[in-house]
């Protein structure tokens, strides 16, 4: 079944969140980052206009801003909330975070109802996804992947030249180094990667052009 993915840019770090969805109107919320009013419409306005059934909210990682429209989708839709359980500490650290960055109206986010495991294959109606566990920038940050669909969504995994930083609680480089080339580089080259941050790429140009790799 083709997923279709749609891409929601918000907030002070300019994070990507987006809206899994197929023609049947099944759907899937990874790390919304609204905050804002207008933000938060812009979600639930596009979910309104194409009729979708949200079927689950999914984390790649629990950083501030991958988690900031937690609570605002968990109020509106009545779903599970799915995680690593290694990033549970990096969930509850958000709320100091909202603080010393200064979040105007954050709202804390509920805690999950699941957790995800490596390899895991997630179903939801007519979406599928197989969850690639990649530690390194977060403890328990993980990937969407969809092989049928040639694309994953890799959270701060991996960006468009360059990758999530390593210098927050619970990051370390070395092991983000060993999930780029163990786990997201062993993916096919036309495999479309989805960030956290920044444009779309493919993993056969990061393979070549990446920062990582001068490490
Ligand atoms: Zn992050």
């Amino acid at each position: 079944m083709k997923i279709h993915l749609q891409s929601f840019t918000c907030g002070p770090f300019q994070e990507n969140g987006y809206i899994l969805f197929t023609d049947s109107k099944d759907a899937v919320i990874i790390d919304p980052g609204c905050s804002t009013q207008e933000e938060k419409s812009m979600f639930k306005d596009f979910i309104v206009s194409n009729e979708l059934k949200i079927h689950a909210l999914l984390s790649t990682h629990c950083h501030i801003d991958h988690v900031m429209g937690n609570a605002f989708i968990l109020e509106n839709y009545a779903i599970d909330y799915y995680i690593h359980e290694l990033d549970l500490p990096v969930l509850h650290a958000a709320e100091r975070s909202a603080q010393v960055y200064g979040i105007p109206g954050f709202q804390v986010s509920p805690l999950p109802t699941k957790f995800l495991n490596d390899q895991q294959v997630l179903t939801f109606g007519d979406i599928t996804l197989k969850v690639l566990f990649g530690p390194g920038h977060a403890p328990g940050h993980v990937a969407f992947y969809s092989e049928e669909n040639d694309f994953v969504v890799s959270g701060d995994i991996l960006f468009k030249g360059s990758f999530g930083r390593v210098d927050l609680p619970g990051g370390d480089i070395e092991t983000l180094k060993h999930t780029i080339h163990q786990v997201m580089f062993q993916l096919p080259e036309q495999t479309r990667v989805h960030s956290g941050h920044g444009p779309v790429t493919t993993i056969g140009e990061e393979k070549k052009t990446n920062y990582i790799l001068q490490f």
